[in-house]
């Protein structure tokens, strides 16, 4: 594969070595010290040395090499366009379960972008499957210690992870997982588990597997398959309560073993899968150090402890707003802000506005993908039955994007489309107190 050189300036920070030596945003950083920056990474690690030669190419043209002394550890102040440099590399794996190839075509490319690229997980927690991995890439990683990073592992059995992947380089996981382990990589694991496929005795197989690997195996993070309205035929049974129990009993009874052996709890199961299950959540501490949070994991335990940390810190919350607000949210996390607003007695100002995924379909329920033309929607037929007069709405933050909704609605259209003005909040209790101020401020 030809490999592309250097990468361009976004900002050269004011008073750093790259502002005084008059780098400017367009210039192109190639070389240091003679190696080409393949991207940001390359960049960082080769800059942390006391002596440096850069190559820039500038914006007109000119090529210039910049000799430089400095601490070991003292940055040269830049910030790149593209932490890749060049284009973000494409899965080859064709997943019997994959979210992305279950949506329309006509949404937003960059939704449909399949990535799986190593650099993303160091950089930003993605998940990856190690199938389009080199010679190369490892010797990368061995080198610069990109750690630690995220894996989708589904089985370890490599006819089954063969069969989930439909890829047959994807039968090497346990080769690659140990290679990555024993050059000191830490790993957090994903298992998307799916009904009559990976689960039962295969999941117990693969947990079994990646415990022998050693520490380095951070943590596994057990989820769902999910499938949209999208998918006609379904690669696995639709899931149910006794499913959902039978999953969390394997996972659960690992967790114990896993805690005597590693003084924490090591796998965990996806928050869907208690409320599905409806069992009840394994108390805070349970998450240990909430290894898999962004993976949908131990979300609502946390929610509620914020809530107890906020009801012991104030106890005296005055609800007083004389227009309801109204807090969207998807029909998982119902009964949690219901719960909320009740515990901190806001009954008075706020209405839970629970919305139906019309756009994936029922069987999705998380909030972070609800879709901007489903809220519009909840909040035309709330405002339609004119009972109350209502103020502003709350938008969870975990369902926009870059500013968007996953259909391209912004928070924006909304305020326009439903004339109520809209805040985007991080789905945490306390966020509701700040609200009740913002509201007030508006009056
Ligand atoms: S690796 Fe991810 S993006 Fe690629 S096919 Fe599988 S689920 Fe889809």
């Amino acid at each position: 594969m030809a490999t592309h050189c250097g990468g361009k300036i976004a900002q050269a920070a004011k008073g750093s070595i790259s502002y005084e030596l008059g780098l400017v945003p367009g210039d192109m950083v190639v070389s240091v010290n003679g190696r080409c920056l393949r991207d940001e990474m390359d960049f960082r690690f080769y800059t942390a040395e006391s002596e440096i030669v850069l190559e820039v190419l500038r914006k007109n043209g000119d090529r210039e090499i910049f000799e430089i002394e400095k601490d070991e550890d003292e940055h040269l102040g830049l910030s790149f366009s593209n932490p890749l440099f060049d284009d973000i590399r494409i899965c080859k794996n064709n997943c019997l379960f994959c979210f992305v190839r279950q949506i329309p075509k006509t949404m937003r490319r960059g939704l449909q972008v399949r990535d799986d690229d190593y650099r993303m997980s160091f950089l930003y927690g993605n998940f990856i499957t190690l199938t389009n991995m080199d010679e190369e890439d490892f010797a990368r990683l061995e080198e610069q210690r990109l750690s630690p990073l995220r894996v989708s592992v589904h089985s370890t059995d490599p006819s089954l992870r063969e069969r989930i992947m439909r890829n047959p380089r994807a039968r090497d996981i346990m080769k690659d997982l140990k290679r990555l382990c024993d050059i000191g990589i830490r790993l957090h694991i994903q298992i998307v588990v799916m009904r009559e496929v990976n689960d039962g005795k295969a999941l117990e197989k693969t947990l079994s597997d990646l415990d022998s690997l050693g520490e380095n195996i951070k943590s596994v993070g057990v989820v769902p398959a999910v499938y949209t309205k999208y998918r006609k035929v379904l690669p696995s049974p639709p899931l149910d309560e006794k499913w959902a129990l039978s999953t969390l009993d394997i996972i659960q009874d690992y967790a114990w073993k896993a805690l005597k052996k590693r003084g924490y709890h090591w796998v965990y199961g996806a928050d869907e899968l208690y409320v599905l299950g409806k069992r009840e959540f394994p108390p805070y501490e349970y998450y240990d150090e909430f290894p898999q949070y962004e993976n949908g994991i131990g979300i609502i335990p946390e929610f509620r402890h914020s809530l107890e940390q906020l009801k012991k810190h104030c106890s005296r919350i005055t609800d007083s707003t004389d227009s309801k607000i109204l807090v969207v949210t998807g029909r998982m996390a119902e009964k949690e802000i219901e719960n909320a607003i009740e515990t901190l007695n806001l009954q008075e100002s706020f209405r839970i506005l629970p919305v139906d995924n019309r756009f994936f379909g029922h069987t999705v329920s998380a909030a972070g993908l609800l879709t901007g033309q489903d809220i519009i929607a909840a909040v035309l037929d709330k405002k339609k039955e004119n009972k109350e007069k209502l103020g502003s709405v709350l938008i969870p933050s975990v369902a926009v994007f870059g500013g968007k909704f996953l259909d391209d609605i912004t928070p924006e259209d909304i305020e326009v489309k439903c004339k109520i003005p809209v805040q985007v909040v991080e789905p945490n209790p306390e966020e509701f107190l700040k609200a009740i101020k913002t509201a007030r401020t508006k009056v």
